[in-house]
């Protein structure tokens, strides 16, 4: 009897495992394949002979507790203190999964919108609770109508991902008005905020739900050093949240992890004292539009992109096979690897778009784009 029957294997564990078995370019699964900052591995490096090797406390290793409280006045003049509102997690993944176990009860509903990151509707299910998915504008910007008819007594929970994962979308101001609107009759609905792209937006400026007073009291933020540091696989991220619920999440991360991996803590809370976040979203906007660039004269239709690592495009001039299909081809025929965007559909909506990510150093970018551009 399986808790998840309708869960398989995560389509980026498809894709880029199919991606190695042929040998393509993987501009699937979204991670960075440029060096990590020498400033970094140097300070993880010197890291490796002292003593930082046994448990953190619980909640994180206090001098990077310090410094996340640091980031987050810096970026968005927010003061929050490090003891009571921040969790330190093995990825913003844990993030996830421990806020919604810790606050989502079995029959509540938590509204999810479509499409959607993969991680939200299963801790959601786990719970014994109901996901409820609300689609987006044809423009991938939110229907705040009908989040609102989507809204009850047993709304729990809006899970906002901004800026949003596959179709690179932000929230505008407008749209956080709308959200307080919305709020102010259901007093009871938390907001959980998923902003693990926050530094990498282009022309607009990123809004936070740290800077948005309404939020403060029933919000819960993730982050996550893997998107603005480029490293996925040290699996840090980090958890905001007001003292009330904070305490909760903490009572779940403590059987399910107890606390996260020391030495990484540790470098990226000195690595925080040097480094420069603001200087992210300039450096992938050079990608994005030199990705773009290379791809102009190939048929395929490249859609907006206001921030993270993605570039969503149509290859409805190409083929007429649904999405996961194409994107199989693509790999076996012509050695690139994508993701298709129905993956992020609960209805797995074929509308001929698939992802590509371009958090990639320029030859693998070029290599890929004379590829895509023979198609
Ligand atoms: N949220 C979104 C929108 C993501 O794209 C990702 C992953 N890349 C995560 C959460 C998970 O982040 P982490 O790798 O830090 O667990
Ligand atoms: N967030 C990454 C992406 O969207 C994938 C992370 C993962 O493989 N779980 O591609």
């Amino acid at each position: 009897m399986s808790k998840l029957p309708n869960v398989g294997t995560s389509i980026f564990t498809v894709m880029s495992k199919m991606a190695n078995e042929y040998n393509a370019i993987n501009l699937s699964q979204g991670f960075p394949n440029f060096p990590v900052d020498e400033r970094l591995t140097a300070i993880l490096a010197k890291l490796t002979t002292e003593n930082v090797h046994q448990y953190t406390p619980m909640a994180g290793f206090p001098p990077l507790m310090h410094q996340i409280a640091k980031l987050v006045q810096n970026s968005y003049n927010r003061t929050i203190e490090p003891e009571t509102e921040i969790l330190v997690t093995a990825g913003a993944t844990q993030g996830i999964f421990t806020t919604i176990l810790a606050l989502v009860k079995t029959g509540d509903e938590v509204i999810i919108l479509d499409p959607s990151y993969d991680s939200y509707e299963s801790p959601v299910l786990l719970c014994n609770a109901k996901p409820i998915r609300v689609a987006l504008k044809d423009d991938y910007t939110p229907n705040w109508e009908t989040i609102e008819k989507a809204c009850s007594s047993k709304t729990k929970m809006i899970i906002i991902n901004n800026p949003h994962n596959p179709t690179g979308k932000i929230l505008t101001a407008a749209d956080f008005m709308q959200l307080e609107k919305l709020l102010s009759k259901y007093p009871e609905i938390l907001v959980l905020s998923d902003e693990v792209y926050e530094y990498i937006t282009f022309e607009e400026k990123h809004i936070s739900a740290h800077t948005q007073d309404f939020l403060l009291d029933r919000c819960i933020m993730v982050s996550s050093f893997g998107k603005s540091f480029h490293i996925t696989g040290w699996k840090i991220g980090y958890t905001v949240a007001p003292e009330y619920l904070m305490k909760e999440i903490k009572k779940v991360h403590q059987f399910l992890v107890f606390s996260v991996n020391s030495i990484s803590q540790a470098a990226i809370s000195q690595y925080l004292e040097i480094v420069d976040v603001n200087l992210l979203g300039k450096f992938y906007q050079e990608k994005r539009n030199y990705f773009q660039k290379l791809l102009q004269n190939s048929r395929f239709e490249l859609k907006p992109c206001e921030g993270t690592y993605f570039q969503v495009a149509s290859y409805a001039n190409i083929s007429n096979e649904d999405d996961v299909t194409f994107c199989k081809k693509l790999i076996t025929d012509h050695g690139v690897a994508a993701i298709p965007i129905s993956t992020f559909y609960s209805d797995h909506k074929d509308q001929k778009l698939i992802r590509f990510c371009f958090a990639k150093d320029d030859f693998t970018l070029e290599s890929a784009a004379k590829k895509l551009g023979n198609i």
